[in-house]
């Protein structure tokens, strides 16, 4: 199992290190990991002046798995755009064709305080969101902003899907759901919008090869309003890339602890780009007090979605469980009447649970 390591900027390499403790751990147990670390984001502009530096994708497409931290900060939110640090994790995603992201919003039970719902209608969440990465109008062409016949400036974009692109994260998400609880709701717009209307017929057609998961539809507005009201009525979504993004960073806040959420980005043959939803905290880098733990259930996701290793995705997310049952928390999700511990500890507390 040969895993890209690219910690990136800010308190990237602070959480990237606890994963990696903790893949060490299952190494020293007996699983054949092999690791190795490249400059990514700014870091890599640092190192080589390019946020994407050919090493590194090199390494990465060589790679089975990427496991990132997160990249930017305010140093170098000055330079051009192409040598800025989220540059480089676009470039990446594009190069390595992850067009799968998953996204699961769990909420722990002994976190549901810091959740701004109500504790009984987030309690137990657990929704994966399936969101196509590589396509619809972020990407569709013609675009651009114009002058019409009538001298009036316009913006204009594509929203557009081929049904190639369908079917493939079609199958991510029907084979998802399979591994859960066998619910599948797919969000469209299919009243307004003949691109999502099409996506509809297509998920439609894709479920006939999955009679054991339950496919359901509903439009985009109404599921960012079930999200809020009953949001444990879902098991697996899928949708497209704008829906997607709207709706995962709703679902992420459900859970209100944003150190807490693992993603996955996964190419045709399950190789994957393993990162926590957040970004790289500049206001608190450096200070050993950032959730190391959105990153250690990357590694899980890594293990599970690219290693197909069930067994040790389950004893690291177990290890997580424990040590919130146990009372340890990092600043952002510390209460009262819990311990407050910093990263290096979080991860010393993950290991000792493992
Ligand atoms: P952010 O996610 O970095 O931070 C938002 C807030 O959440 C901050 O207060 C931060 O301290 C806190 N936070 C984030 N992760 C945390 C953790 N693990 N533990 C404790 N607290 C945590 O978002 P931002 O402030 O909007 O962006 C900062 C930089 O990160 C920018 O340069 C942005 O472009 C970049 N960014 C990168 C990614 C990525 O690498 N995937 C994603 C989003 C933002």
């Amino acid at each position: 199992m040969k895993i890209a390591v690219l910690p990136g900027d800010g308190i990237g390499p602070e959480i990237v290190a606890q994963a990696v403790r903790v893949l060490e751990r299952l190494k020293a147990d007996g699983l054949d990991i092999e690791m190795e670390q490249a400059p990514i984001g700014g870091a890599g502009y640092d190192a080589y002046g390019d946020p994407l530096p050919d090493s590194t994708l090199k390494l990465a497409r060589e790679a089975d798995a990427v496991l990132l931290g997160a990249v930017g900060g305010p140093k170098y939110d000055t330079l051009d755009r192409p040598l800025r640090p989220e540059r480089g994790l676009l470039r990446i995603r594009k190069e390595l064709n992850l067009f799968g992201n998953l996204r699961p919003a769990i909420l722990y039970p002994e976190l549901a305080g810091a959740s701004t719902l109500k504790p009984e209608v987030v309690s137990g969440l657990d929704i994966m969101i399936v969101r196509e990465l590589t396509g619809d109008i972020y990407f569709g062409q013609p675009r651009g902003i114009r002058t019409n016949d009538k001298g009036e400036r316009e913006g204009f974009n594509t929203m557009l899907y081929s049904e190639s692109e369908i079917r493939r994260i079609g199958h991510v998400a029907f084979r998802i759901a399979q591994k859960r609880n066998k619910k599948l709701c797919s969000v469209d717009k299919a009243n307004v919008l003949e691109c999502t209307e099409f996506w509809k017929e297509v998920m439609t057609d894709i479920a006939k090869e999955y009679p054991d998961v339950e496919l359901s539809h509903m439009y985009v507005d109404n599921a960012a309003m079930q999200l809020v009201r009953a949001p444990k009525q879902f098991d697996v979504i899928v949708t497209g890339n704008i829906f997607g993004d709207i709706l995962s960073d709703e679902a992420s806040m459900l859970t209100g602890s944003i150190g807490m959420l693992p993603s996955a980005s996964l190419d045709e043959n399950n190789k994957g780009l393993y990162e926590p939803c957040h970004g790289s905290a500049p206001d608190i880098a450096g200070k050993n007090i950032a959730n190391p733990l959105a990153t250690i259930l990357s590694a899980a996701m890594m293990l599970r979605y690219t290693f197909n290793r069930e067994t040790e995705a389950q004893r690291i997310e177990t290890a997580v469980k424990k040590v919130l049952a146990q009372g340890y928390r990092t600043a952002d999700i510390f209460e009262a009447g819990t311990e407050k511990v910093s990263t290096v500890g979080m991860g010393d507390a993950v290991l000792a649970a493992m």
